[in-house]
Order: C-alpha cells, then sequence, then structure tokens
C-alpha cells in the first residue's frame, strides 16, 4: 500500500524469495518499505516476514498475540513495533486503523486505512461479519476483503471434516455467500471497487467467486462497482485509489496518489 514515497507492506505470506519477486513486479524496492503489519501469526501471513525485516531493516508491527504465536524466526526480526487494536498508527500520509475479527488466531486484526483519497477496508481472514467491521468500512471507498470458499465446494471438500468445521465456522474463514450477504445488507455507499482475497485453491473457484459478488452488487443495485479477484500466483493490478474517484483530480491529490499492489500473500485454506 503505497502514498508518495511512503510505502507498508500488510503480512508477508511467501517465502522471501518470491515476496522480492513480487515486489520486483509492481516496481517497489524492498528497501523504500516502511513497515509491515501483521494481520495474524499464521504461516500464510508471515512466512518471509522476518527474513524481509532483517535483509532491508524494516520494523514488523504486530500485537503481542502474533508476536508471542509467531514460532521459529521470531528472534531474526530486526524490531518489533506494537499494533494494538482500536489504536491508529501513521506512515506519512496513510494512516491505519486495526480492529480485531473472528479468526482462530490470537488477536488477529483488520485494518481500516485512511488516506488522501478516501478510506481502505482490509479484512482476509474473518470467519464472521461482525458489527465493528460494518462500522469500519462503512465508508471506505475500497475494500480488501475475503471470499475464501463456496460454501457447496467446502462441503464435498477432500478435507478432513474437522478442518472443514474449522474453516466454515466463526473463527475461520469468510464464505462468497457470507461475503455476498454483506454487500447485500451493509455495503457503504462510497464503495466504488472490491478486491476479493485470500480465495482456496481448493475450496473456491476465481470466477465463482466474481460472479457472486456481482450478483449481490446487482441485487443491492450497485453494478457499477468493480470487482477484481486477488490471485495467489501473481501480483493483482494497481489500484489507484484517485483514479476512482468521481469528481477531477486535483494537483495536490495527483501528487499524493494512492496505489495497492497486492498480491504480497499467499493463501492458506
Ligand atoms: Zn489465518
Ligand atoms: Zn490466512
Amino acid at each position: 500500500m503505497a502514498a508518495g514515497d511512503d510505502r507498508v507492506l500488510i503480512d508477508a505470506g511467501l517465502s522471501y524469495r518470491a515476496l522480492r519477486q513480487r515486489l520486483d513486479g509492481v516496481g517497489v524496492d524492498p528497501d523504500t518499505l516502511g513497515a509491515v503489519l501483521i494481520t495474524h501469526a499464521h504461516v500464510d501471513h508471515v512466512r518471509g516476514a522476518a527474513m524481509l525485516s532483517r535483509k532491508h531493516g524494516i520494523p514488523i508491527h504486530a500485537t503481542g498475540g502474533a508476536r508471542e504465536g509467531w514460532g521459529r524466526g521470531a528472534d531474526k526480526v530486526a524490531g518489533w513495533e506494537a499494533l494494538l487494536a482500536g489504536r491508529p498508527v501513521a506512515f506519512g500520509a496513510l494512516r491505519f486503523i486495526p480492529f480485531g475479527v473472528s479468526h482462530d488466531a490470537d488477536e488477529a486484526l483488520g485494518f481500516r486505512i485512511e488516506t488522501p483519497d478516501g478510506a481502505i477496508g482490509f479484512a482476509t481472514d474473518v470467519g464472521q461479519i461482525t458489527d465493528d467491521l460494518v462500522a469500519r468500512f462503512s465508508d471506505c471507498r475500497v475494500l480488501v476483503v475475503e471470499s475464501n470458499h463456496a460454501v457447496e465446494l467446502l462441503r464435498v471438500s477432500p478435507y478432513a471434516p474437522s478442518v472443514r468445521m474449522r474453516i466454515g465456522g466463526d473463527g475461520g474463514h469468510l464464505s462468497n455467500e457470507a461475503l455476498a450477504g454483506f454487500i447485500r445488507e451493509h455495503l457503504g455507499a462510497q464503495v466504488r471497487c472490491i478486491v476479493l482475497a485470500h480465495l482456496s485453491r481448493t475450496n473456491n473457484v476465481p470466477a465463482l467467486a466474481e460472479l457472486i459478488c456481482r450478483e449481490a452488487l446487482t441485487a443491492a443495485g450497485r453494478p457499477g462497482v468493480r470487482v477484481v479477484v486477488a490471485g495467489q500466483d501473481q501480483p493483482t493490478p494497481t489500484i489507484d485509489l484517485a483514479g476512482l474517484a468521481p469528481a477531477p483530480v486535483s494537483p495536490v491529490q495527483a501528487a499524493q496518489q494512492v496505489s495497492l499492489p497486492f498480491g504480497g500473500s499467499s493463501a492458506r485454506a
């Protein structure tokens, strides 16, 4: 996530080598990253974080729960900064407001990110939509939100019953259908773009996730909202918040353009 020269990575779930390739792919020198913010300590969110931190001197911002659950590699982190739900942290023009989400990891977080071009809602591992998440997302212009599995594909999945229960439970992952329910009932009037994130390779199909999302947008009377499906194998196209604005871009806004290169994290489950 970037605004001008301020760049912040949310999670680092790929290997260090893969992270370098992805960052190269979107033209970001890792030495220019101001921070890595960690949503939670599951391996698909932290795999390459310690190495990235050590090699480039990047501080890792994480909750106490994430730090305790980190496991191997925690000692390699160049520097820790505390993240706390409800306590904002700013990097230049980017202001992150962490909030707790329903997921089976200690102190798992989503973010509301305030920028000169509007707010972004970010939540990739959420077993259920909570009132707090609805409130945090209410006036966002872009949402990056989990669309992990199709309920029916999870039901017939090769995963063990206990794993299927976990994924589909309130502390697991958001289904295409649950996201569609959120869109029909709670989608904020400012939303211009939804990025479907954290899709399961086994229990979802990108075209199906997109179709269910578009159907919900149409039902909500919002067919003009752009839908982007984030894949696991390549970076998602950069989304320019200023470019989504209905009003002409002023020279000041142009100087502070905010862009979002996604694709840094792999999805589990
Ligand atoms: Zn997780
Ligand atoms: Zn995850």
